[in-house]
């Protein structure tokens, strides 16, 4: 286990009475990047062969446990009390189910990247015995991701808020289970450069990119990269989200509940409206790049509406290898919090005789504009898809509060990837991405205003 340099040089950390003001934290850049799009892996495995806790119980902080992902890793972890100790919870303003959290997992911090919510936390923990370190705002954030006693991060935080304490807990060497994939779209180079000079793992939570993990030889972890292990191609299922079917001039009408209700995953409102649009399967063809060091034009997309087969990878020799389950998150959270053992999940196996059939159909087009945006700017890389990201979290949150319509999503998004320029982002610092993500999110903003629910 690593010393975090950001705990050690990151003291003034806000408690929840603090109103959440800190100083800047110093975030030491990383040497020797590697500046091949998509391929940063040349000297450390990334998927190290290692078990995970190296004595005794493995330490776990949970960014984002409030969520989804949060609550099923919790769920997880509590079937394996003997194994796994929860060193942080972390939340932005949901403090009352942060505070059940606390009372069931106790945790030794619990961070709320909400101050107001956070003095709300310790006020609703003030009658607990040893109760958690209430710490509040972005910084304890990363914080409690390079704890010394933590072994594992879980990084389900949503959107590119996950970015700062993911990237900490790369720099800090952890076990990083990457569920935030927001993080690898906007800062793909930094971090995937960062888990190679720090020692750190990545171990892919996205059921899809877990699977093509589980289907990839064990070659894979010296860092060679997919072509070298003969790999012809990624194949990335997609169910086709609810409106596989629904006729196109239908898309304008659906409302956010419409949207929100997939048809095989329970998942929170973010991703789900991402999974409708299919900006998803385009952030998660980004994604699959920097993973796996490879380019998009070796990444396809297989729509498969029963999402038995979360993905596969063909070989040279015609080989194709899949994995299947149950939709379940908890399946690929099980596999990386045991990763390279397997350890019961909850879920149950995968009955064949009763699912019977398995369809797949190529992604209809015109029905997903989202999808060729991502495509677009996942071949053009540089800042692209940060604008990309950034326009997208504006326009769905705007759709989720009835501010503007469905397909307005994809013409937010491609207005504002016309309007800013692609730059390189070679040598970028966090900060510099950042201050590009801020500026899409201003122009995603106006272009919200030609727009009407
Ligand atoms: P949810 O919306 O359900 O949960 C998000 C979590 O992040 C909550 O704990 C939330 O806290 C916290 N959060 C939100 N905004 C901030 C912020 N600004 N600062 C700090 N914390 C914040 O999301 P999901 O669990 O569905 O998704 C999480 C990530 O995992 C996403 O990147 C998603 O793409 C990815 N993912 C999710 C899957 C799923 O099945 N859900 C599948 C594959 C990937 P609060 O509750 O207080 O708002």
């Amino acid at each position: 286990m690593k010393e975090s340099g950001l705990a050690c040089s990151e003291p003034k950390l806000p408690r929840a009475d603090s109103g959440g003001k800190v100083e800047r934290t110093h975030w030491p850049a990383p040497e020797d990047r590697d500046e091949t799009k998509y391929s940063t892996i040349r000297r450390l495995s990334l998927f190290d062969r290692r078990p995970g806790a190296a004595s005794g119980m493995t330490g776990i902080t949970l960014l984002g446990s409030t969520g989804s992902i949060g609550v099923s890793t919790l769920d997880v972890v509590a079937r394996h009390g003997e194994r796994f100790h929860i060193v942080a919870l972390t939340a932005n303003r949901d403090a009352e189910g942060m505070a059940a959290q606390c009372r069931r997992h106790r945790p030794e911090y619990a961070v709320m990247a909400d101050p107001t919510a956070a003095r709300e936390l310790g006020r609703r923990l003030s009658d607990m015995s040893r109760s958690p370190e209430v710490l509040a705002g972005t910084e304890a954030l990363a914080f409690v991701a390079a704890l010394p006693q933590v072994d594992c991060v879980m990084a389900a935080i949503v959107g590119a808020a996950g970015l700062l304490p993911t990237l900490a807990a790369a720099r800090a060497g952890k076990r990083l289970l990457l569920a935030n994939k927001e993080a690898l779209v906007v800062a793909g180079s930094l971090l995937m450069q960062a888990v190679v000079d720090n020692g750190a793992r990545i171990l892919p939570i996205d059921s899809e990119h877990n699977a093509v993990f589980q289907c990839l030889p064990r070659g894979f972890s010296d860092g060679r990269g997919i072509e070298s292990l003969g790999v012809e191609r990624i194949l990335l299922t997609a169910s086709g989200g609810p409106f596989r079917d629904t006729p196109l001039e239908g898309l304008a009408k659906v409302t956010p509940e419409e949207a929100c209700a997939h048809p095989n995953w329970d998942m929170g409102r973010k991703i789900s409206v991402d999974s409708a649009t299919m900006m998803n399967k385009g952030l998660e063809l980004i994604e699959a790049c920097w993973l796996f060091g490879t380019h998009p034009g070796r990444v396809r997309i297989l729509v498969h509406p029963q999402s038995v087969i979360h993905s596969l990878v063909q070989y040279r020799d015609g080989s194709v290898l899949a994995q299947l389950g149950n939709p379940d998150m908890r399946t690929p959270i099980a596999h990386a919090l045991a990763w390279p053992e397997r350890m019961d999940s909850g879920v149950d196996a995968l009955d064949l005789l009763a699912i019977r059939k398995l369809d797949f159909h190529p992604a209809e087009p015109g029905r997903f504009p989202c999808l060729d945006l991502a495509y677009g700017a996942a071949a053009q890389g540089g800042t692209c898809p940060i604008i990309l990201n950034a326009a997208n979290e504006v326009a769905v949150d705007a759709f989720l509060n009835r501010r503007i319509g469905f397909m307005d999503i994809p013409t937010v998004v491609g207005e504002t990837l016309q309007q800013l320029p692609r730059e390189g982002v070679e040598g970028w610092e966090v900060e510099q991405l950042l201050e590009a993500d801020r500026q899409a999110r201003r122009v995603a903003e106006q272009n919200l205003t030609g727009c009407v629910a």
